[in-house]
C-alpha cells in the first residue's frame, strides 16, 4: 500500500493525494495471469464485504496492431469534432483512445458508434485476449467486455480491465489495471512484461460505508477470551500466549495496562468478552489458569495446554 499523486487536474471528489493498493507480476505473459490477477482483486473485495461490483475487461493490442485501429478512430473523431467536449477537442490528435473513456455524455455519444480495438487485433492479441476470457470463466469471475476502457499511455498493451461499483455513485471504479509489456524497458530496464492493478483506499471505504455506516454495530462485537494477567510475570506469558491464540483463530484481549482484577473483569464485560483466562503468581507456578465462563458464572482451574479445548467444550 502507498501514497499516490495525481498529476492531472482533479475531477470533483478525488484528492491529489491518495492511498492506493496494488499488485504488480513481472515476467509472465500468458493471459492465465491477467485472469488470476483479475480473481486476486475480486476475491480480496470480496473478502473485505464488498459485494456490489462487476469486473470490465477490455485488449489495448500491441505495437503491431494499436496504431492501425489508432487511425481508424482519429478518422471516426475528426469527422465529428464539433460534438466533443474542449478536452477531447485538445486531445483528438495527441490520444484519441482517451475520448473513449471521457465521462462528458455528448462525447459518450459519439464514442458509441467508434469503432473498437477488440475488432482490430492482430492474431496474437486475439488469441491473448480470448485466453484471458476462457481463464476468466474456468476461475468463474463474471465479466463483460467494455471497449471504452484504455489507458493514457502507449506503454499498455493487451489486458486492461475495471471493477467497477454500483455503491460508487458515478465515480464507479473500485480498482482497475492492466498489462504494461513495455514499460520495464521504456524505463531503462530489461524487456521484461508486467501486470498489475490499482485500488484506491478512498474509494472502497465510501463502499463499504454504504454497507456498514461508520459507528454502527458490527457482527463481531464480542470477543472470545480476555485474559486478565496479574503481575509482570504473567503479562509477559500472557502476551505470548494471546499472540498464539490469536494465530489460531481466537478473538482475544488482554490488559496491557496493569490493573486490577476487578477493573480488569469490567473490561471484559464491556468486550462482551466469552471468557475470562485469569492468571496471577500463583497460576504461574502451578502452570494452571482459572477459566471463567462469563455466561454461565461458572470458573476451574485448567493447565495452560488445555486452555483452547476447554473454551471449545463449553462453546
Ligand atoms: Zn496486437
Ligand atoms: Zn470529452
Amino acid at each position: 500500500m502507498s501514497p499516490m499523486f495525481r498529476y492531472e487536474r482533479m475531477q470533483k471528489g478525488r484528492t491529489r493525494q491518495h492511498m492506493q493498493l496494488g499488485a504488480e507480476v513481472f515476467g509472465a505473459s500468458s493471459p492465465r495471469i491477467d485472469a488470476e490477477v483479475i480473481f486476486m482483486l475480486t476475491q480480496f473485495y470480496q473478502a473485505i464485504g464488498i459485494e456490489n461490483f462487476k469486473v470490465q475487461i477490455n485488449s489495448l493490442g500491441c505495437k503491431a496492431c494499436r496504431p492501425g485501429y489508432r487511425e481508424k478512430l482519429l478518422a471516426h473523431f475528426r469527422h465529428r469534432i464539433s460534438e466533443l467536449c474542449e478536452d477531447c477537442k485538445k486531445r483528438l490528435e495527441k490520444n484519441p483512445l482517451r475520448i473513449l473513456d471521457c465521462k462528458n455524455e455528448q462525447c459518450q455519444k459519439v464514442a458509441v458508434s467508434a469503432p473498437q480495438m477488440t475488432n482490430h487485433l492482430c492474431a496474437e492479441c486475439r488469441a491473448h485476449f480470448e485466453g484471458v476470457k476462457t481463464s476468466l470463466n474456468q476461475l468463474n469471475v463474471t465479466f463483460e467486455v467494455n471497449p471504452n476502457i484504455v489507458r493514457g499511455l502507449d506503454y499498455y498493451v493487451r489486458t486492461t480491465f475495471e471493477i467497477v461499483s454500483s455503491d460508487l455513485g458515478a465515480q464507479s471504479a473500485l480498482g482497475g489495471g492492466g498489462r504494461y509489456d513495455g514499460l520495464v524497458a521504456a524505463l531503462g530496464g530489461p524487456d521484461v512484461s508486467g501486470i498489475g492493478f490499482g485500488s484506491g483506499i478512498e474509494r472502497l471505504i465510501i463502499a463499504l460505508e454504504k454497507k456498514v455506516p461508520l459507528g454502527s454495530a458490527t457482527p463481531q462485537n464480542y470477543v472470545d477470551l480476555f485474559i486478565s494477567a496479574l503481575g509482570p510475570k504473567a503479562q509477559a506469558f500472557s502476551y505470548g500466549l494471546i499472540n498464539k491464540l490469536r494465530l489460531q483463530g481466537v478473538r482475544a484481549e488482554v490488559d496491557y495496562d496493569d490493573h486490577p482484577l476487578k477493573t480488569q473483569m469490567k473490561k471484559a464485560d464491556r468486550m462482551n468478552s466469552r471468557f475470562v483466562l485469569i492468571i496471577g503468581e500463583d497460576e504461574m507456578n502451578k502452570g494452571e489458569a482459572i477459566l471463567r465462563n462469563m455466561n454461565t458464572k461458572e470458573q476451574k482451574s485448567i493447565p495452560f495446554g488445555d486452555i483452547l479445548n476447554e473454551m471449545e467444550k463449553n462453546t
